[in-house]
């Protein structure tokens, strides 16, 4: 469920006071005027949540994306592996930063396919950036295989899948670079917002200095004072969205918690109907559980329990009706046709699928009479 649905006077009340303690709305200087440093703080509390060596804020998830492939130097005539079912952002971050985005193939879990991975990869490639689509994580252990074996960074995708595990660390935290989004969909949110965890201190000044005009922030230099060796841009988050972001961080563990009690409803009350195939998840995963897919093959059928999804006021969530975002096969305005190899064959597996949004307004009940009303069409 989306962090925007349990917004309430926590929220309210920490933006009140950071206007009471100053009102320092910048994250770096102006020491004199304020008591606390909240992006700090909030990056200080997400290492900690997600056992990561170092976490960075930032202004958008896109925008972390892109700090991280900066960091690397990629830049035009590079390639950037990632998937045909995907969110548009990591395509655009790609292309903004100049490289040329290959995009392959999902499998069951509807996420990177490894089987792809291999014949894909070519002495232009740089990084490799899977996906952890609607919460439910890839299929790691194999991609890192392979792209140890070849020796290019991975870079994570865990925008929306905040708290998902794989082997029982966090997603976000199994390579290099882990990449989350706080936008108003998201697990947690700050309105616009987004953080790169990273695995050493090296790699976290990479992106601190790229996402800050390049400041080195060298200690006892004042920041007028302060020196660059690399050009960087503004990427940074604002005390505003911090604030926020600490109070959503200590309602995860409660989000998780209840998404996973609607998810298993659905799971357990539609699991045995033949005609339904139910996302994969990966043995070592532990989905955030805040969405439900299922593929079901019969076309009238799926448009019976769209409608019934509708009209209980649950909607679908992306599948279908955000396709066009998330699926590379649209996206041909901007990739080259080579790129769209997987794409129709993608957009066909994913015209199957419903994705059932999970939300904190309907409670386990309605989910019950969900599963109730999908089993009366069958
Ligand atoms: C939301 C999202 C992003 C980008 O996040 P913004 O904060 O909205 O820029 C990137 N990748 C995926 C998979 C996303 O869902």
């Amino acid at each position: 469920m989306p962090g925007f649905e349990l917004i309430d006077n926590k929220e309210k009340k920490a933006l009140s006071n950071l206007f009471d303690e100053g009102g320092v709305l910048f994250a770096h200087g102006f020491d004199a005027l304020r008591k606390k440093y909240h992006v700090r703080e909030f990056e200080e509390n997400l290492s900690k949540y997600f056992e990561s060596e170092h976490s960075l804020c930032v202004s958008s998830g896109t925008a972390a994306i892109k700090c991280t492939l900066a960091a690397y130097g990629i830049k035009e005539g590079d390639e950037v592996i990632t998937q045909s079912f995907n969110f548009i952002a990591t395509l655009e971050a790609i292309h903004d930063i100049g490289a040329t985005p290959v995009v392959i193939g999902i499998d069951d879990s509807l996420n990177m396919c490894p089987d792809l991975l291999e014949k894909n990869i070519t002495n232009k490639t740089k990084a490799i950036m899977p996906v952890h689509m609607l919460g439910v994580p890839a299929e790691m252990k194999k991609i890192i295989e392979i792209a140890d074996l070849h020796n290019i960074p991975v870079i994570e995708d865990a925008c929306e899948a905040v708290g998902a595990k794989y082997d029982n660390k966090f997603v976000g935290t199994l390579c290099d670079y882990g990449i989350f989004s706080f936008d108003f969909g998201k697990n947690i949110t700050t309105g616009e917002g987004g953080a790169i965890l990273s695995k050493n201190a090296n790699l976290d000044k990479l992106v601190r200095e790229y996402h800050d005009h390049g400041h080195q922030n060298i200690e006892n230099l004042p920041r007028g004072l302060d020196l660059a060796s690399r050009p960087g841009f503004n990427y940074r988050m604002g005390e505003m969205n911090a604030v926020v972001g600490k109070e959503q961080l200590k309602k995860l563990d409660f989000i998780l918690e209840e998404n996973k009690k609607r998810y298993m409803i659905l799971n357990d009350g539609l699991s045995s109907v033949k005609d339904i195939k139910i996302r994969f998840i990966p043995d070592s995963a532990l989905p955030s559980y805040d969405t439900f897919i299922f593929e079901i093959c019969d076309e009238n059928k799926r448009e019976v329990i769209k409608n019934i999804l509708i009209n209980l006021g649950i909607g679908t969530k992306n599948l279908p009706d955000a396709i066009r975002w998330h699926c590379s096969y649209y996206w041909d305005y901007f990739l080259k046709d080579t790129n769209n190899a997987y794409a129709e064959e993608t957009l066909i597996k994913l015209s199957k699928n419903i994705a059932i949004p999970i939300v904190l307004k309907k409670s386990t009940s309605d989910y019950q009479n969900l599963v109730q009303e999908i089993l009366n069409v069958f």
